[in-house]
């Protein structure tokens, strides 16, 4: 009984009275047609963006190329211009000027540039037994023991004496050369040793890269291996050993992102928490035009660790850009915030069958089921996230619906574990969100699994928001 007197209507079939997302080649195969297309172009982008500066630079160099010029505060914008705002190199946000005012509320979708990785110590270089080594600081939440063992490229720049910035990136050519992290050999492991925990394999400090192995030498005098490493960076790019204090370097893993499985559905790659996100809200925006709302497109630096820092969405930045936006008129802000919404697009967990007790499989994302909604993230007691209210919920939920979107839901095991997001920066400055992610299997792994239905699928969404919102 609904309202009083009247009975609840007959569902013809049961399928109409259950929410239950399908494989996506079963809804329409020209999806798969595109999905691979994407899916090429996709494989091209993240293997040549390993690390947020590159990714940055990447998305600059494709806003400039479709026409978007430099945000400039005291320029009048007009519905179609386009504009970025590059934030220190690691942050950048585009901007497509809707028909609509400012006070009207605009559409943000913020993704993230920064992956998880092996930074370099401010004072990196060292010898031991005659091994030159790098000594490292390990960026974001990893299981250390994926880092070792496996081929490793030297991304990043140098600061020289006179401040040039030297672009660094070993390790991604098929004649360069690598680094590598070692690991004890089984047969030396002792039972003790067997029987740690995973956090155990191996500890932070001891995540310790090889450099090189051969001594300096020159006429006169024989010397340790660091300094025949110092030697070969000075010819290599002019710096001694203190230009390494002044530098952004870390290690990421050397191989490229590839197609995964016999039916090439899948791809694997390092990086694509958050790329996959990335990619899909660049090209959104990039294609956006006649938007009734200004759109937003941030591509954030620090998620991995909190979104502390001056490139980071917990900073003003993008409340800094909206005021800017807004004319720093504090009136037409506050509006602009009240009626603003937005997608955090970030990755989810994929349902894992070898993994299958550490999910709810009612609640948890599944691979080519399409995005995945998020209303809450955090952990606990849905400590450490914002959660999108019901109102809103419905409101995305029927713009995926309205734009045949597929979708599905993704939400943790209770007490399981669980992080965040950048959700809860942007609730916070008063605006509503809602968490939206393609399913990832091995996320913070160096080589991270999506579907390509799903990553296209992400890229359909993200349009469908920025495109068709009614405000
Ligand atoms: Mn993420
Ligand atoms: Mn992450």
């Amino acid at each position: 009984m609904t309202e009083k007197g009247k009975k609840i209507k007959q569902t013809k079939d049961k399928e109409e009275l259950e929410f239950k997302p399908k494989h996506i080649a079963e809804l329409n195969n020209k999806l798969q047609t595109d999905a691979n297309k994407y899916g090429q172009k996709y494989i091209d982008f993240l293997n040549n963006c390993k690390t947020e500066r590159e990714t940055v630079k990447y998305i600059q160099e494709m806003a400039v190329k479709t026409g978007y010029k430099k945000f400039d505060k005291n320029t009048n914008y007009k519905p179609g211009d386009k504009v970025y705002l590059n934030i220190k190199d690691k942050s950048i946000i585009l901007s497509t000027i809707g028909d609509s005012k400012m006070k009207n509320g605009v559409c943000i979708v913020a993704s993230h540039v920064d992956s998880p990785r092996i930074d370099l110590k401010t004072r990196p270089l060292y010898s031991d037994s005659e091994l030159a080594m790098f000594k490292t600081h390990y960026y974001g939440g990893i299981k250390k023991h994926h880092w070792i063992t496996i081929p490793l490229a030297l991304h990043g720049i140098i600061v020289d004496k006179r401040e040039k910035v030297i672009d660094v990136k070993i390790g991604e050519t098929e004649d360069d050369t690598t680094f590598c992290i070692t690991d004890l050999l089984p047969h030396l492991e002792r039972m003790q040793d067997r029987d740690r925990m995973w956090g155990e394999v191996i500890a932070g400090e001891q995540l310790n890269v090889i450099a090189g192995s051969m001594p300096f030498k020159d006429k006169n005098e024989n010397g340790d291996s660091k300094f025949n490493i110092l030697k070969i960076l000075n010819e290599k790019y002019n710096i001694t050993e203190e230009d390494l204090i002044c530098a952004d370097l870390s290690l990421v893993p050397a191989f490229d992102a590839k197609n995964i499985g016999l039916d090439r559905s899948l791809i694997g790659g390092y990086g694509q928490d958050d790329k996959v996100c990335v990619y899909a809200s660049l090209i959104a925006e990039l294609q956006t035009k006649n938007n009734q709302q200004t759109t937003v497109s941030v591509f954030t630096d620090r998620e991995e660790i909190g979104s502390d820092g001056n490139t980071g969405l917990a900073s003003d930045m993008l409340k800094n850009y909206l005021n800017m936006l807004c004319k720093a008129d504090i009136n037409r802000y506050l509006e602009c915030i009240e009626n603003s919404i937005c997608l955090s697009a970030d990755v989810k967990a994929a349902f894992d069958p070898t993994w299958a007790h550490a999910y709810e499989r009612n609640n948890c994302g599944y691979l080519n089921h399409g995005v995945c909604i998020s209303r809450y993230t955090g952990g606990g007691g849905k400590a450490g996230t914002s959660e999108a209210r019901a109102e809103f919920t419905r409101r995305i939920v029927n713009t995926l619906n309205k734009n045949e979107v597929a979708w599905q839901t993704s939400s943790n095991k209770v007490d399981q574990g669980g992080g965040g997001t950048v959700a809860r920066f942007i609730a916070n400055l008063g605006i509503e969100v809602i968490d939206i992610g393609v399913p990832i299997l091995s996320m913070h792994s160096p080589y991270e699994i999506v579907s390509k239905l799903d990553a296209y699928m992400m890229f359909k969404a993200i349009s469908a928001f920025l495109e068709t919102n009614e405000i």
